[in-house]
């Protein structure tokens, strides 16, 4: 049974959007895909406001994030993280021993930026990564400030993990001086799992180059050439059904118009805050809350489970906390395709299984 999906990714993905996924097959070598593939670099373009190559991967955005840290780190890596997926980029550089230090913040609250700017100024680093969205704690991260900093330097490349943001909240890659802006597409651009986005500056292209070890499926330089010489095409058999439906997705996002997105978005963001305030406490810091996912603290000591259990019966599904913070707090996404109508929805829900209506009959 389909369910409405208020978790942070996989979300529900329009009818329209599933159809294009059967799409009968066309070969991965001929001017079909290549137009293809072009096209959708084209829009994405515009989405992320930038100039850059775009490349896509047949993987989830950990194997983008993965490839881009390799590909990146000729000194040593400064990873700033504000949870679990600040410290997923951390555990990637280990894992492919690329040198890193990293550098924690407590859960709810947001990359200090007076760090960020005493860790680069001490010159051991030449790449920074950054989650935009940290979807543990629903932090919104300073992507802009941060990038601020970083433009004093010309040797950090700046590597930003978007995967729970990129399609619901602005971000201008170039005006910021992001080399590496990594996504997947079943968050907020509404799409089913299995593929994921980044940008790749030229400043990323040439320090690409002077890396020897780069693996070899998420080689983001190889990637960039083969789309040079062969006409947007890539190395290996890409997922055709999901670029299909991306480049329809993308029409459709652009139709709608970005900023009128960001605004739906914002106005999702709102809806759930107000709610949450009303009934329990927002769990991130108020300065930095994101757009498109809501974490809140279970002042009432509800059984979080029993609720998402009840919710299911009804069709709807929300998020435990993550890790650590399960029944502590739990996550309500609001991104994708969703509508004002569609959160009010899920809200009375909640507030029916848990009899907050107090209503006077
Ligand atoms: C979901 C998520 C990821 C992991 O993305 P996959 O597409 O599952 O690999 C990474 N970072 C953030 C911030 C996320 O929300």
């Amino acid at each position: 049974m389909g369910k409405k999906l208020f978790i942070p990714g996989p979300i529900d993905v329009r009818k329209e959007v599933l159809e294009k996924m059967s799409t009968p097959m066309i070969g991965h070598r001929g001017g079909d895909a290549s137009t293809l593939q072009k096209s959708i670099s084209e829009k994405l373009q515009k989405l992320f406001y930038t100039d850059s190559t775009i490349l896509l991967s047949t993987s989830s955005g950990t194997g983008l994030m993965e490839g881009s840290i390799r590909c990146s780190t000729l000194k040593k890596a400064a990873i700033f993280s504000s949870g679990a997926f600040g410290d997923r980029w951390y555990k990637m550089a280990i894992a492919n021993n690329v040198p890193a230090d990293l550098f924690k913040v407590e859960d709810g609250k947001a990359i200090d930026i007076e760090m960020v700017e005493k860790v680069l100024s001490t010159g051991e680093y030449d790449v920074i990564t950054i989650t935009h969205n940290e979807t543990s704690t629903g932090v919104r991260n300073p992507i802009e400030e941060i990038g601020d900093i970083i433009k004093k330097y010309d040797d950090i490349i700046y590597c930003v993990d978007a995967v729970s943001s990129a399609g619901g909240i602005k971000i201008e890659v170039d005006k910021i001086g992001i080399d590496i802006c990594v996504t997947s597409v079943q968050k907020a651009l509404g799409l089913p799992p299995g593929m994921s986005i980044c940008t790749f500056s030229q400043r990323a292209i040439e320090r690409a180059k002077q890396i020897s070890h780069r693996g070899i499926y998420f080689d983001l330089l190889a990637m960039y050439e083969y789309i040079l010489k062969k006409d947007y095409q890539y190395p290996s058999t890409p997922s055709l059904s999901h670029m299909f439906a991306l480049d329809f997705q993308l029409d459709e996002i652009l139709k709608e118009g970005l900023d009128n997105r960001f605004k739906r978005h914002e106005d999702m963001a709102n809806l759930v805050r107000d709610w949450s305030r009303k009934h329990f406490e927002i769990f991130t810091d108020e300065n930095h809350l994101s757009n498109t996912l809501t974490v809140i603290k279970n002042t009432k000591g509800i059984n979080v489970s029993n609720l998402n259990k009840k919710l299911q019966e009804r069709g709807y599904q929300i998020a435990n906390g993550y890790g650590d913070l399960k029944e502590k707090t739990f996550r309500i996404s609001h991104m994708g395709d969703y509508t004002l109508d569609d959160i009010n929805e899920l809200l009375d829900n909640i507030e029916d299984i848990l009899g907050l209506l107090n209503k006077v009959y």
